[in-house]
């Protein structure tokens, strides 16, 4: 059971427990810290970074966590039992660690930042027009319920399916998932200018991996996929150099979207991964996102709903609130031994084969 002391209950807990274990292993650590937000108990919020190996590496191989907040508790405890397992480099290899990528929405346990905006949505670019996501100006009205009781809950899905029927799967994902930037209020908010943790990242890209000539990015997240199991979303395109490195890195299923329970991907705007291929113009980039699934896909929309009824119906009805924060939390971050520890066990293997990639190609 002590390997489950990687995991945590609150931020504060999270990132005393990365940094000590970045110190043990030897890392150098860099922290970033937020100008103005607090998390629930007055705790200051930072994105830290741990780099281990030489700082003018050649080949950085980069995992980061908490891009969706309350996921952060998986990737955390993944990083820090890495940086506990003794970890042996390869040759002019480095591995750095991205701690709390949205560390108000990691200490608040939300998936979004504390301007309501998903921080995988959020990296596009603002001096242009936004991106414009007409299926959820339908679907808007149809989800900002007041109520939240087993009846509006499953009106709720009575018209989304019946939306679904009427535009097929990819513009149902569209329109859901993909992102929208004209309701503050809504889910997958992408926002209307750079939140903090996009710049404190872009520094922090800039800072670590700047003379790296190799970078990779692995993202850690929860909610999509089978329960105790993990999968692969790789955005390179078809026949890419990058897609071809991840496929050698980690076998077919990098590539195939294996075990994804998105009936349909969404086309997304905005993501992390493609705004740090952005970032490192001069190096060779291979990112993916992995995954580690929990519940089946309605429960989860079922989540993305509850978590807008929390935010701004919420404060009203506190009794309430309360237990649907409880299902909410339980959806991205389950407390079952067996999950926990398959998220170690998978991720180990992951950030291994990951290095020994990078280091190899
Ligand atoms: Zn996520």
């Amino acid at each position: 059971m002590a390997e489950l002391e990687a995991f945590s209950d609150s931020y504060a807990e999270a990132r005393r427990k990365f940094v000590e274990a970045a110190r043990r292993a030897g890392a150098k650590l860099a922290s970033y810290k937020h100008p103005s937000e607090r998390g629930p108990g007055g705790e200051a919020l930072y994105l830290d970074v741990s780099v281990l190996g030489p700082g003018d590496a050649a080949q950085v191989f980069v995992v980061g966590s908490g891009t969706h907040g309350i996921e952060g508790y998986s990737g955390s405890a993944a990083q820090r039992a890495w940086l506990r397992g003794r970890p042996r480099l390869p040759k002019n290899t480095a591995v750095a660690f991205f701690h709390a990528q949205n560390p108000w929405g990691f200490a608040h346990k939300t998936r979004t930042t504390e301007e309501n905006v998903d921080l995988n949505r959020n990296f596009i670019d603002f001096a242009r027009p936004l991106p414009a996501n007409p299926g959820y100006l339908e679907l808007h009205p149809l989800i900002a319920t007041q109520r939240w009781d087993d009846e509006a809950i499953e009106e709720i899905f009575r018209r989304l399916d019946a939306y679904r029927e009427r535009v097929g799967e990819k513009a149902f994902s569209d329109a859901f998932n993909g992102g929208q930037y004209s309701h503050p209020d809504g889910i997958f908010y992408g926002g209307a200018r750079p939140q903090w943790a996009n710049s404190a990242l872009r520094a922090a890209v800039e800072t670590h991996l700047g003379r790296a000539q190799r970078v990779a990015f692995l993202d850690l997240h929860t909610g999509i996929g089978p329960w105790c199991e993990h999968v692969y979303l790789c955005f390179h395109p078809e026949g890419s150099p990058a897609r071809a490195r991840a496929r050698a890195w980690w076998g077919e299923r990098a590539v195939n979207l294996q075990g994804v329970t998105h009936a349909k991907l969404a086309t997304y705007n905005g993501t992390i991964i493609d705004a740090f291929a952005g970032m490192l113009p001069g190096a060779e980039v291979t990112s993916v996102v992995i995954e580690y699934g929990t519940l089946p896909r309605r429960e989860m929309q079922r989540a993305s709903l509850a978590q807008r009824w929390m935010r701004f119906e919420g404060p009203r009805d506190p009794v309430l609130a309360a237990k649907v924060r409880r299902e909410y939390e339980a959806a991205f971050y389950p407390a079952d031994p067996e999950w926990r520890r398959a998220v170690l066990e998978q991720s180990r293997e992951i950030i291994d084969r990951g290095v020994a990639g990078i280091s190899s190609s």
